[in-house]
């Protein structure tokens, strides 16, 4: 049923992945009068929220085919889906981003390879097969160094920190024993990241960048407009569009920096190295629902619908805080708060370390 590269108010957008983008991606479709169905192998928050779900495995061709064929576009909020599942997905719709973005930024070191190829700096690397490649790539990159699983690591899963003296074996058995890169560590003096929108015609509209902080490597705060000079704010940005035009991208992309203080001629110089590129909206970015006048979701939505990009106007200081665990409970005091802006994301089970929700508070500009 895919019908040309522009949808209609009525359509339906397919969402691969169940989680809380999905649920407020599909929260930003209906706005705009659209119609979402979602699939994803079990239920999740973004059920409740849309219009038609399918629970079927992420390789199950016939159902990933069957759903397809009732979306006019698809789109994913995760980058963890099998290649040879976006093929049989493109076959009976467009899947927007396209299979590239997904292969890129799946693989860590075909991503950095990739921004390599396009002249842009990222931390030291080296390929990791075995033991004896990672005592090699320990000696060039020095300690402490650190050791990522090439596929599937999200929220520093799959990472480990190998030091002077570690057995290389050890470290490498505890992130499973996985194909990995050893990253030099970055002295870095913020992480920022660039939420960026690419259209269907190349047009390109990035919002404010924002700073991150992390906690155990997950995501705990994000402030915009980032503390870092005019002049990375702009590279940032540049740094954004070139790999959105080198991967013919469509829809909301997300590119995580570190920031590097080095001395210059007379002044500190902000250099700037990308960590990842994730395809996608991103948590980073939950600040624009409440602070900026389109937000990511609505972006992203318009974006793989073949519509104009909205305004990426801020309307303030914001920050944003990831609600963790058990501290959902404190729902009720956070509703007291004026002026906090609240988002629960409908999961029942407050594991530790779960993303349950999020809060945002913006200091209106002026
Ligand atoms: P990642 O999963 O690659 O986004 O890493 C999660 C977090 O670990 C990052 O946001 C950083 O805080 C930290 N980290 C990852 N890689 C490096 C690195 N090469 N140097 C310093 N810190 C890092």
């Amino acid at each position: 049923m895919s019908r040309g590269p522009q949808l209609v108010p009525g359509d339906t957008i397919g969402v691969v992945g169940a989680g809380q983008l999905g649920r407020m991606l599909a929260l930003a479709a209906a706005r705009l009068g659209l119609r979402t169905h979602v699939f994803a192998p079990e239920s999740g928050p973004a059920f409740d929220v849309c219009a038609e779900r399918t629970i079927a495995g992420y390789e199950d061709a016939s159902a990933l085919a069957a759903f397809a064929a009732k979306c006019a576009v698809v789109t994913y909020e995760f980058e963890n889906i099998p290649a040879a599942s976006a093929e049989v997905l493109a076959a009976a719709a467009p899947v927007r981003p396209g299979p590239r973005a997904l292969a890129v930024s799946q693989d860590r070191l075909t991503e950095k390879r990739f921004l390599q190829s396009l002249g842009i700096r990222t931390a030291p690397f080296y390929q990791v097969d075995d033991a004896r490649s990672l005592a090699q790539a320990q000696t060039e990159l020095g300690s402490p160094a650190i050791l990522k699983t090439r596929r599937f690591g999200y929220d520093g899963k799959g990472q480990a920190t190998i030091r002077e003296g570690d057995d290389p074996a050890a470290v490498l058995h505890g992130i499973g024993d996985r194909p990995a890169i050893l990253e030099g560590r970055v002295p870095f003096s913020r992480e920022i990241s660039v939420v960026a929108a690419r259209g269907l015609s190349g047009e390109f509209a990035a919002f404010d960048i924002c700073e991150n902080e992390h906690d155990n490597h997950i995501l705990a705060r994000t402030r915009a407009p980032a503390r870092i000079g005019a002049a990375a704010a702009r590279r940032s940005v540049e740094i954004a569009r070139t790999i959105g035009d080198a991967l013919d991208y469509v829809g909301v992309l997300t590119v995580e920096l570190f920031v590097v203080e080095e001395p210059g001629e007379g002044e500190t110089i902000e250099s700037l190295l990308v960590n990842e590129i994730a395809p996608r909206v991103h948590n980073s970015g939950h600040w624009t629902i409440d602070a900026a006048l389109t937000s990511q979701f609505e972006q992203h939505v318009r974006a793989i619908c073949g519509w104009p990009l909205g305004s990426t106007g801020r309307l303030g200081e914001v920050e944003m805080r990831n609600i963790l665990g058990s501290d959902a409970q404190n729902w009720r005091e956070l509703l007291h708060e004026p002026g906090a802006c609240l988002h629960l994301y409908g999961k029942r089970e407050a594991r530790a370390g779960r993303k349950m929700g999020h809060v945002t508070r913006v200091k209106p500009a002026g």
